[in-house]
């Protein structure tokens, strides 16, 4: 929910639904509150993007008595992700074709570049480039064998208006509670390994409300885990919980003698953008960001070490220099 920049009203397109009411991240403990001060002094952050908040004054931005104190960031908020997608839609105009409601069961590449097609081999589309956005299941377009993407539940909870004060901003610590919208906030997020259950479940309430009482001591007690409802979401998470952007290995070809990033095989026209665990909304726009500059040969628009952690390749790497060390 956090870390929504201001932007101009030309670029927030008609449909954006999104407030602007400031996020507070509680610190967790001692230790997290000293981290947290050390970060603000070291990076000088300007204190309408970041500062440090006691537990007064960040309950007094809540508008609710907070568990602790921590970072206020001011000018973020939260949206509704599918008003983003709407918006995003919309800003692209004629320049994207949409195909909703088809699965993509296989791509091929041939001399005239790469093709889709669904599970009775008819053509979806042809294209020079092909990246893959969607997710855990990437992986079953293009098998990359040293890739182990994890697919984590997450339940979230709706509470009702008349049995919870909810507070004025977004509020994290371990969960989130967003401000009610509509009579009604949201408190999550369950975070469950290897659990495919795509229906809402009480115990998966229950964890929402004891995030939520780390947050707000006492809020939940009114809230019966069994009576409330929810969604369920699926994230999908690398193993260093940071995201793959970038040209996906050809794992068949020889490996260089000296494997580097910049060495590595990689699938002509082939490349990824997924794995954005918790972070996707922001992750997302880099990405592409990032993937466009690589396409287009334009300076990139990270510095190369972070984008060099992205890379796709780097777990074929790692793969390749334990095999090495092994046989030494
Ligand atoms: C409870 C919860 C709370 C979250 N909160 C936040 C938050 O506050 N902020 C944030 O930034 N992120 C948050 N996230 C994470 C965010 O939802 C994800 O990072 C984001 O959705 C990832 O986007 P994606 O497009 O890569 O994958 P997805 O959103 O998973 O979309 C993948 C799409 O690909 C489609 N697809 C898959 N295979 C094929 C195929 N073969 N052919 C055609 N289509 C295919 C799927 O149907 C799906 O529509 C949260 C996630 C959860 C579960």
């Amino acid at each position: 929910a956090g870390g929504l920049q201001r932007a101009p009203a030309r670029e927030r397109g008609e449909a954006l639904v999104w407030d602007e009411c400031g996020v507070l991240q509680l610190a967790r403990d001692e230790r997290e509150a000293v981290a947290q001060h050390n970060a603000i002094a070291t990076l000088g952050l300007p204190p309408g993007y970041a500062q440090q908040a006691s537990r007064d004054a960040a309950s007094a931005y809540a508008g609710v008595p907070l568990a602790a104190g921590g970072l206020w960031f001011p000018s973020s908020g939260w949206i509704r992700p599918l008003s983003l997608i709407d918006a995003q839609l919309a800003a692209a105009g004629a320049r994207l074709e949409a195909r909703f409601g088809c699965e993509a069961a296989r791509i091929t590449r041939g001399p005239e570049g790469w093709t889709a097609t669904d599970r009775d081999g008819r053509t979806i589309a042809r294209a020079p480039v092909v990246v893959l956005a969607n997710a855990a299941d990437a992986l079953k377009l293009a098998p990359q064998h040293a890739i182990r993407i994890r697919r984590v539940r997450g339940q979230i909870s709706f509470l009702p208006g008349e049995r919870f004060a909810a507070p004025h901003v977004v509020v994290l610590r371990g969960g989130f509670v967003l401000p009610a919208m509509r009579g009604e906030s949201i408190a999550g997020a369950s975070y469950d390994f290897d659990d495919d259950d795509p229906s809402p479940r009480a115990s998966s309430h229950a964890g929402n409300l004891e995030r939520l009482a780390r947050i707000l001591p006492g809020a939940a007690a009114d809230l019966d885990p069994a009576a409330l409802q929810g969604v369920v979401g699926f994230r999908a998470v690398a193993p260093d919980r940071l995201p793959l952007i970038g040209a996906l290995c050809n794992e068949d070809a020889a490996a260089p003698r000296n494997p580097r990033l910049a060495t590595l095989p990689r699938c002509e026209g082939l490349f990824g953008s997924f794995a954005f665990g918790s972070r996707g909304l922001l992750w997302a726009g880099l990405g592409a960001e990032l993937l466009a500059s690589h396409l287009e040969g334009e300076p990139l628009p990270l510095e190369a070490r972070l984008a060099e952690a992205l890379d796709p390749g780097r777990f074929l790497l790692r793969a390749l220099r334990r095999a090495t060390s092994a046989r030494a």
